[in-house]
């Protein structure tokens, strides 16, 4: 019997939040499914799987299970030269992602996010606002519950959608309502081939599909999305934002210090003093979601108050304490070079910077000019911080070699006075010393906050 003559069949691989989501909205549309997870599943997805009476395979992949389906659903995490993306590709069998899937069994407004950095932030304050003005808006996709599961089971009038690259990738036909680019700066590059416009590429399909009622949302003194726009045509209304006005800026902000919101139906002012998140680029992440706001109707009003109100996201310029006059800030998730750049901009005191990890080809020329003028003192934390200490060590009156997250506070306590800041920003990936940047976020905060006592 061919596959047109049988139920059709849906293999998902990976069995993280967006696989065990994509296996419930197949099996409750009617599909033969299976998932296949080459690792271990986390007991909480496992448990679910059997609940749902969901088939599925750990530890390995049983290629005959897989090579049997009619379209296949792809984890994020899943390299797309991954074996088994190899052998699935080819026997031609189609590779969505989650998003791709989820979206053709829902008319729901779609608000969708992508950038290098301040997806999760920017998710996070659009989605504040929204539910602040009444709206039944979920957030989905690299946060809170896959939308494939909330499609199949708890379905929202609104989705705010973070979508990294490695979603992007696999969707074709799914369209965003709203688009917003934050910026594109090398990140990644593994997964691309070590090509730039590869990774470009990917971002700027968060455009496809979109019509004349869509609107594109981008940072507009980004070069990277300036010199890709000369190359792509889209149908969206563009909505700029820019530092300050600029020709067809859509906000900015103006003389007084002030944010500015000029959307087709809308003429908005804030004091960016009145901003709960500090930092260029959180004005930045601020006006991409004001003009998302905007776009869905919100009144002034609730986008001004929700702007202010708005408590921040952990391990993201995090206050942890301030200890005998120095403040503590957690900014683990800082994973790349231009978000410690974003965080030191924020930075008014002098700075004892706590850089390293796993490197992913870090070039720091980008943060030195900032380094000099704020930092008074870098303490390197990592299992091999050489690259930190040539690269850094002609630069910075004081520095440290440290290996454990308690000699990196030692260090930082010996280094920081009344008056400075110690910041967790790391530049690097968290995987030589610490589980996740979360595990490395939450330690430091528990180590600084044992100082208090
Ligand atoms: P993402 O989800 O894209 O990784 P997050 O909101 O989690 O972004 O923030 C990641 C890091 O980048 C944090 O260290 C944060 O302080 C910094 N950051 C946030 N917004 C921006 C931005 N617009 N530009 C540069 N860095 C940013």
């Amino acid at each position: 019997m061919s596959n047109t003559d049988s139920k059709r069949r849906i293999v998902v691989l990976g069995a993280g939040e967006s696989g065990f989501g994509a296996a419930v909205l197949a099996k409750d549309r009617g599909f033969d499914v299976f998932l296949s997870d080459s690792g271990t599943i986390a007991p909480k997805y496992r448990e679910r799987l059997e609940a749902e009476g969901i088939s599925f395979e750990e530890g390995s992949h049983t290629m005959p299970l897989i090579l049997s389906a009619d379209e296949i659903v792809k984890s994020p995490g899943i390299p797309l030269d991954a074996p088994v993306i190899l052998a699935v590709r080819a026997k031609n069998i189609p590779v969505i992602s989650e998003i791709e899937f989820a979206g053709r069994y829902t008319d729901s407004k779609m608000v969708c996010i992508t950038g290098s950095n301040g997806k999760t932030t920017t998710t996070m304050l659009i989605h504040h606002i929204l539910r602040h003005a009444g709206i039944d808006a979920a957030l989905a996709g690299n946060v809170g519950v896959s939308l494939a599961y909330q499609v199949a089971r708890d379905p929202h009038d609104v989705y705010v959608v973070e979508l990294s690259s490695f979603q992007l990738d696999n969707m074709y036909d799914f369209k965003a309502n709203i688009a917003v680019i934050l910026n594109i700066t090398p990140d990644h590059l593994d997964r691309y081939d070590h090509k730039m416009e590869n990774y470009v590429r990917a971002k700027f399909r968060i455009l496809q599909n979109m019509q004349d009622s869509d609107s594109f949302i981008f940072w507009k003194d980004d070069p990277v999305i300036a010199a890709q726009l000369r190359q792509v045509c889209t149908r969206a209304r563009m909505l700029p934002f820019s530092e300050f006005r600029e020709e067809g800026s859509a906000a900015y902000i103006d003389a007084e210090n002030r944010l500015i919101f000029e959307t087709p139906g809308t003429c908005m002012k804030m004091p960016r003093a009145d901003l709960a998140l500090n930092g260029l680029h959180n004005v930045f992440n601020s006006m991409a979601a004001g003009l998302s706001a905007c776009l869905c109707d919100v009144s002034k009003d609730d986008i001004r108050e929700a702007l202010s109100d708005f408590c921040g996201v952990e391990h993201r310029l995090e206050f942890t304490a301030d200890i005998d006059g120095v403040r503590w800030i957690n900014d683990s998730k800082a994973t790349n070079v231009n978000s410690c750049y974003y965080a030191l901009e924020a930075m008014t005191t002098p700075t004892v910077l706590i850089l390293g990890g796993k490197d992913k080809g870090n070039d720091y020329s980008e943060i030195l000019p900032l380094v000099k003028e704020k930092v008074k003192a870098i303490v390197a934390m990592g299992k091999d911080n050489a690259k930190i200490l040539d690269f850094f060590g002609p630069h910075v009156a004081k520095i440290a070699d440290t290996h454990t997250l308690t000699d990196a506070i030692e260090a930082c306590r010996a280094f920081a006075s009344n008056g400075d800041t110690v910041l967790l920003s790391p530049c690097c990936a968290s995987f030589d010393l610490f589980k996740s940047y979360e595990d490395r976020g939450c330690q430091f905060k528990a180590e600084v906050l044992k100082l208090k006592e």
